[in-house]
C-alpha cells in the first residue's frame, strides 16, 4: 500500500487504485481521435415482439477496437469519455452512423424497424443535442420515428425542467424515447409520468433470475403493470433462455432483447435478422422465385 503524506492529511491508495488510474490515463490517451481514425463501429442487436418473435428493430451498441488496447467495452470507455469531455464527438458520430445505417436498410427495402441508440446524461444535457439529431435525420432522409433514444433514469433526474424541454423537442420531431435499465437507477414515479416516454426496458439484472427467482418475477411483473398503466410499451433486456422469453411473454412484456433473441452484430450480419420476405425490393427474392 502506497502512502502519501501531506501536512494535514494522509492519503492512502492501493496498488489496484494506482493501476486503475494509470489505465484510465492510457485509455483516455488512446481514445483521443479514435472516432476520426475510424476505430469505432456500431453493432446492432435485434429487438423482437414477445409474442410473434418478429423483428421490431435493433439497439445500436458502440464498439471500440483500439490498435493499442484491443477491444474496449463501452461500459468502460464511455464513463472515461464523459470525464474527458469527449462524449459530444462520440455521440454525434453515433447518431450520424445510426441514420446512415437506417438509410441503407431503407434503400434495401426493409421497413417497419426502429433503431434504438444510447444517450448518456451528459449528451442529453448538451444544448446542441436536439439539433444534432434533427440534422442527422435530414442529411440521411430518415423518418424521425425510426429513431428510439435510450435514456437512463439518472439522466432524467438532473436538471429536470431542462430535460423535460429537450424531451418535448425530441417528441415534436417525432423520435421515440425509451427508459433503459429501468429499476436500477433512481427516478421518481411522480416525474416519470410527466416525461413523454414510449418504452420501459426492464434491466437484465431482473431478468437473469427468471423464471426461478420469485423476487425477480415480482419486480418484472410490477414493471410490466406500471408501464402499461402509464400507456408505455415494455421490453426486457438480457433474455438468454427460452424459459425467460416465455415467462416474460406470459407476464405481458411487449418486446424482448437478449442473446436468446440474437446477439449484437455488425451491420452486414445484422441484416440477416430482417424477415426474408422484405428482401423483395432488392430483387433477391424475385430471383429465388424465378428459380423455384
Ligand atoms: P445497455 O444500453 O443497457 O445495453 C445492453 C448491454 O447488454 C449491451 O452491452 C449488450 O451487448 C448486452 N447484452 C445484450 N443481450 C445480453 C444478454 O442476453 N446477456 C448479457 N449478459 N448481456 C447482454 P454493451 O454493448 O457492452 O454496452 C454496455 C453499455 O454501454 C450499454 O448498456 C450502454 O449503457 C452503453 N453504451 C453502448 N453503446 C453506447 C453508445 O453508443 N452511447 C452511449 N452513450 N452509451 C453506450
Ligand atoms: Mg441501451
Ligand atoms: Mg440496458
Ligand atoms: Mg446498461
Amino acid at each position: 500500500r502506497a502512502k502519501r503524506q501531506g501536512r494535514d492529511c494522509i492519503v492512502e491508495f492501493s496498488v489496484e487504485e494506482m493501476e486503475d488510474t494509470e489505465s484510465r490515463l492510457t485509455l483516455g490517451r488512446s481514445l483521443r481521435g479514435a472516432v476520426q481514425r475510424g476505430e469505432m463501429e456500431l453493432h446492432y442487436q435485434p429487438q423482437r415482439d414477445a409474442t410473434s418473435l418478429a423483428l421490431t428493430g435493433f439497439e445500436a451498441l458502440i464498439r471500440w477496437i483500439s490498435p493499442e488496447l484491443g477491444r474496449v467495452s463501452p461500459a468502460r470507455f464511455i464513463p472515461i469519455a464523459e470525464t474527458l469531455g469527449m462524449m459530444p464527438e462520440i455521440g454525434e458520430w453515433v447518431v450520424g452512423e445510426v441514420c446512415r445505417q437506417a438509410r441503407e436498410w431503407l434503400d434495401q427495402g426493409h421497413r417497419d424497424f426502429e433503431i434504438a441508440f444510447n444517450v448518456s446524461a451528459q449528451e442529453l444535457q448538451r444544448p446542441g443535442f436536439v439539433d444534432q439529431v434533427r440534422d442527422a435525420l435530414s442529411v440521411h432522409e430518415v423518418p424521425a420515428s425510426t429513431l428510439n433514444i435510450e435514456l437512463t433514469e439518472s439522466s432524467l433526474m438532473e436538471n429536470v425542467d431542462r430535460v423535460r424541454r429537450t424531451l418535448a423537442e425530441l417528441r415534436a420531431i417525432g423520435t421515440r424515447l425509451s427508459l433503459d435499465d429501468f429499476g436500477t437507477g433512481y427516478s421518481s414515479l411522480a416525474y416519470l409520468k410527466q416525461f413523454p416516454i414510449d418504452k420501459l426496458k426492464i434491466d437484465q439484472r431482473f431478468v437473469r433470475g427468471l423464471p426461478y427467482s420469485d423476487d425477480d418475477a415480482a419486480i418484472a411483473q410490477t414493471i410490466v403493470v406500471l408501464a402499461h398503466q402509464l400507456r408505455m410499451r415494455v421490453s426486457a433486456e438480457g433474455v438468454e433462455t427460452g424459459e425467460q422469453a416465455e415467462f416474460l411473454r406470459k407476464l405481458g412484456c411487449d418486446e424482448l432483447q437478449g442473446y436468446y433473441l440474437g446477439r449484437p452484430a455488425a451491420a452486414p450480419s445484422a441484416s440477416a435478422f430482417f424477415p426474408a420476405a422484405q428482401v423483395t425490393a432488392t430483387g433477391d427474392a424475385s430471383e429465388s422465385l424465378q428459380n423455384a
